[in-house]
């Protein structure tokens, strides 16, 4: 049977349903859904999307029944309401308009007051013995037609509108005569003449296949193309088009035309809200050329069209479930709807409704019974419209983590006029953090705390960051730079702080010897103003207003609710005492990821002992030196377990190439000699020779520890003497160690049992007892294919998944943002459907994770297994975490409360998710405070403590003693 392509609604009926948005688009879908339910809706029809999506696939050319059936139903349309298109006495006009089924406001087009000709105006004029609206009415149609259907400019036909309202001393459109607007519908077809060498389409027919093709193409105009990709809206077939007899608001006193939301979009209060204008079209409201009326108003000047829409309002939300944004027109009285869509909200509005909803009635009974006498609202949604009409469940799956991304950063005012935003915008890079940042533009770290010291509020432009520049990236109140993805290091350190940052602007240009940056034609000196916003990757020329959201009440019920069902727990990515408390207040139940790394840089002592370290050539220069480390990541464990008051704390020993902690300038090398006491040349030298053509997969990771195992000597010393020392402040602690981008079991071996070795012998010597976990991350492919043989010698495993997705795509993770927004975008060469740094790739890195997993736990039934790549705060992600079994997700402080939705929508979704380890059992307020799971290992102290080791041993010597005390205590572990 050949397709279907069209729908009608009319009459109380109608061929399409409510559930069909994908077919029929959201609008059609609504009216059909109204139709069906008994509001009054005008008739009309609606062309399918999948007719849309054949016009691309086939030249621009129509499905060959497609002009049978408009025509067909086009009849229908005109038996049932009593009139014909283009009849020149009482002529059917119609509006064509477009509707895909994710709602795309205002990005594409539409058509009204079809069917109007030389003739048919003459025969509205008659038929509803008005001139004046029948000769604006054609007025309005020859002038979008021209312009949204041919595309002729619009300006030209406003500035004729206007000078003709000049020439006639009219003030407002409405003091124009009839004879103006004939006029004006006289010069309006002489423009189009003259523009296209055709006079202006009389044949009715003519004119709908025109609008319906115009429609079409609006789908893949430019605007609409790019909301799509910034919306990351992917998979549609195309627009569908409505065609519906026109009811107009324009008919005098008694007619008007309202836009209007079930409750308010700002706040979520539940009030009837929106705005209506008497004697107008619905284009006028839109346009604001008039001040419209609150419907409030309404009820006093039309009491009966205002309670009709109260019981629409009581009748679409209890239907669908959620606040509905409705538009509608009153014909001489009569009430028309002519859209319901689920309604755009602002982020503390979607709280308020959702938790409302699932809490509180839609009205009260007093309200609902008044409207049943009034036959407004039948008895059957009246009681439906008295009780809460969602449950908690479905009012956690309507949050979306950009609801809560923008309840916690700073926006550009939305109030800000979107004309002058755009005017401003000087390009799009990568959206790597949320939230919106203005300051003064500087070009280096060191300009960047300069400034921000005195007082000035700064945004760091770099071509990319590095770890030296944390200070700066601190300071600065947004981060922009011209390459890197979202795992590049400036996205990953500014994440954890929650500042606004931009990655991956590749059209920017920057000279920082004359400290100038170039955009699409802009160049921008050092100290002039940008406007960052993090959320879209856009960038502002300009200071332009923020605000910054208040947190709901509603927020924290929500939370709560997610907290109660999820059975995921979820962790945070911290690296200072700070970062920990913060993320405690987000709801996190233990630190995932400490990268110890980020404290080398906080002040120029640690800088300089970290420098010194590298430098050094002889094993007791570095231990020198690295003594000088250890009371600072001492003082700074102390302070992160305290903050984390007895959660589980994953610390992971050092992990970057060397090379990132030393400078590479002339100048720095020069300071850093002189501070040293060494000659510049050994500190050139020494630079040279961590010169790595391949950083990511050189001398990093577990690898730096096999080389220096001085450097996890004291680490491991700052972690357990901390963990001591906190203890025996009478506070709980459960250190968790974590080595970092092992490749084989016995590489990881020599390391956890060396790293055993220090910590038994601190603790032994401590006369305490105090257990630990010696855990890997899995982020290398051959980690993941040995994982059973990786997990004897494994507390846990914590997914790196940034370095996983890199290597296991071979995509390297600070490179990849220059050419994986074409891989991404849908309207290029759409490989992905998300970008694998942000969103699992789970056909390949997912893949590889539950071969990992189920392998591990082959060995280890109990082996924990948590995530800290960028990933463990991404929805989708935390998704497949808790369908994969997983313990735990770990991520930057500001995306704990999107995990712990995640993780409770992951769980209403469906998938219960393959069993946790014995840790589940707990209870989930147990949880939140004890999160640590019992002893693996614990060590006590003997009757006489043996004093603690104070030198590094040799690595063999190490691996001799190891060999047989660890040895047997991991396979008592295993059992
Ligand atoms: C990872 O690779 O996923 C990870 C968390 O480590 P980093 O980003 O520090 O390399
Ligand atoms: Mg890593």
């Amino acid at each position: 049977m050949a397709s279907k392509f069209v729908y009608f609604f009319g009459n109380g009926k109608a061929e399409g349903r409510g559930d069909q948005k994908q077919l029929l688009g959201g609008k059609g879908a609504g009216l059909a859904e109204m139709t069906n339910i008994g509001l009054p809706v005008p008739g009309g029809f609606t062309i399918t999307t999948e007719a849309c999506k054949h016009y691309y696939d086939n030249g621009k050319q129509w499905p060959a029944s497609l002009e049978k059936e408009v025509r067909a139903n086009l009849s229908k349309l005109e038996k049932a309401c009593r009139k014909k298109l283009g009849d020149a006495n009482d002529p059917l006009l119609v509006s064509v308009r477009s509707g895909s089924a994710v709602s795309m406001p205002g990005m594409m087009e539409t058509v009204l007051n079809l069917g109007l000709n030389d003739r048919s105006v003459e025969g509205l004029a008659k038929a509803t013995g008005n001139a004046r609206f029948a000769w604006d009415s054609y007025r309005r149609f020859i002038q979008m037609y021209s312009t949204v259907v041919v595309g002729l400019p619009k300006d030209v036909l406003e500035e004729k509108l206007h000078h003709l309202k000049e020439k006639a001393g009219a003030a407002t459109d409405a003091d124009l005569s009839p004879d103006h607007w004939r006029e004006l519908c006289g010069e309006f077809k002489a423009f189009f003449e003259a523009q296209t060498g055709r006079p202006f389409p009389q044949d009715p027919w003519a004119q709908l296949e025109g609008a319906v093709n115009a429609v079409f193409g609006s789908w893949m105009a430019d605007k609409a193309v790019t909301y799509r990709r910034v919306e990351r809206i992917h998979g549609l077939p195309g627009t569908a088009v409505n065609i519906c007899q026109m009811v107009f608001g324009n008919m005098g006193e008694d007619s008007g035309t309202g836009v209007c939301f079930t409750r308010n979009p700002s706040t979520g209060e539940n009030e009837f809200y929106g705005d209506l204008l008497m004697n107008a079209q619905g284009e006028d409201v839109v346009a604001g050329i008039r001040t419209p009326l609150q419907l409030v108003d309404l009820a006093k000047t039309h009491p009966e069209v205002y309670e009709q829409l109260c019981g629409v309002r009581a009748m679409l939300e209890t239907h669908y479930k959620d606040m509905q944004d409705l538009e509608f027109t009153v014909e001489r009285g009569k009430l028309y709807m002519l859209q319901c869509r689920s309604g755009k909200r602002s982020p503390a509005a979607s709280f308020r409704i959702a938790v409302e909803q699932a809490s509180k009635p839609v009205i009260t009974k007093v309200e609902a019974a008044r409207l049943v006498k009034k036959k407004y609202l039948s008895k059957r949604y009246a009681d439906a419209a008295s009780k809460p009409i969602i449950n908690r469940e479905a009012a956690i799956l309507r949050i979306k983590p950009v609801d809560i991304d923008r309840l916690f950063h700073p926006v550009i005012d939305p109030n800000y006029d979107a004309k002058s935003l755009s005017t401003k915008q000087l390009g799009i890079g990568i959206n790597a953090v949320p939230g919106a940042a203005s300051g003064q533009i500087v070009f280096t770290a060191p300009t960047a705390e300069q400034w921000h010291s005195e007082g000035k509020k700064v945004i760091l432009v770099r071509r990319e960051t590095s770890p030296e520049d944390v200070g700066g990236m601190h300071a600065a109140e947004g981060i922009l730079t011209a390459t890197g993805g979202k795992t590049s290091h400036a996205a990953v350190v500014a994440r954890g702080w929650g500042k606004c940052c931009v990655v991956g602007l590749g059209a920017m240009r920057i000279d920082e010897k004359n400290r100038t940056m170039s955009l699409n034609g802009h160049t921008l000196s050092e100290g002039d103003y940008l406007t960052l916003d993090g959320a879209e990757g856009a960038v502002y020329e300009g200071e332009l207003p923020l605000v910054t959201p208040q947190l709901p009440e509603e927020y924290h019920t929500l939370m709560k609710w997610c907290d109660e069902i999820r059975r995921l727990r979820v962790r945070t990515n911290a690296d200072t005492p700070y970062d920990a408390e913060n993320a405690i207040r987000m709801g996190a139940e233990g630190i995932g990821l400490c990268r110890t790394e980020h404290m080398f840089f906080d002040t120029e002592d640690r800088r300089r002992a970290i420098q010194e370290m590298i430098v050094a050539d002889a094993l007791e220069t570095r231990q020198a030196a690295l003594a000088k480390l250890l009371p600072f990541q001492r003082q700074d464990f102390i302070g992160i377990f305290e903050a984390m008051d007895g959660r589980p704390v994953t610390i992971r020993l050092v992990d970057p190439p060397l090379h990132e902690f030393v400078p590479h300038d002339e100048a720095k090398q020069r300071d850093l000699a002189e501070n040293l006491g060494v000659p510049y040349e050994k500190i050139r030298d020494r630079v040279e020779q961590l010169h790595e053509t391949n950083p990511m997969l050189g001398h990093r990771g577990c690898r730096l520890c096999i080389t220096y195992p001085e450097i996890l000597d004291m680490q491991v010393r700052a972690i357990i003497e901390a963990a001591v020392e906190v203890r025996r402040r009478g506070v709980k602690v459960a250190p968790e160690i974590m080595i970092p981008l092992c490749i084989d079991a016995k590489e990881l071996k020599i390391l956890t049992d060396r790293t055993r070795l220090v910590a038994d012998e601190i603790i032994e010597g401590s006369a305490m007892k105090l257990s630990y976990l010696v855990g890997t991350m899995i982020e290398t492919p051959r980690a993941a294919l040995t994982a059973d043989k990786v997990a004897e010698v494994s507390d846990f495993f914590s997914f790196g998944t940034n370095d996983l997705t890199q290597t296991v795509m071979s995509l390297s993770r600070d490179d990849a943002g220059r050419f994986l927004p074409d891989y991404v975008d849908q309207n290029k060469a759409a490989i992905f459907k998300d970008d694998p740094f942000q969103t699992l790739d789970l056909e390949g890195v997912g893949m590889l994770m539950s071969m990992a997993i189920e392998k591990g736990r082959s060995t280890k039934r109990e082996l924990k297994i948590g995530i800290c790549g960028e990933h463990g705060g991404d929805g989708p992600s935390v998704r497949f975490c808790h369908a994969a079994g997983m313990d735990y997700v770990s991520c930057s402080p500001y995306r704990v409360p999107i995990a712990r939705l995640a993780a409770a929508q992951a769980v209403i979704e469906g998938g219960k998710g393959a069993p946790r380890t014995s840790a589940s059992v707990k209870t989930r307020a147990a949880a939140a405070k004890s999160s640590v799971r019992p002893a693996k290992r614990a060590t006590t102290a003997k009757a006489t403590p043996k004093p603690v080791r104070s030198k590094s041993m040799p690595l063999a010597a190490v691996n001799a003693r190891a060999k047989t005390s660890a040895k047997s205590k991991a396979r008592a572990r295993a059992k």
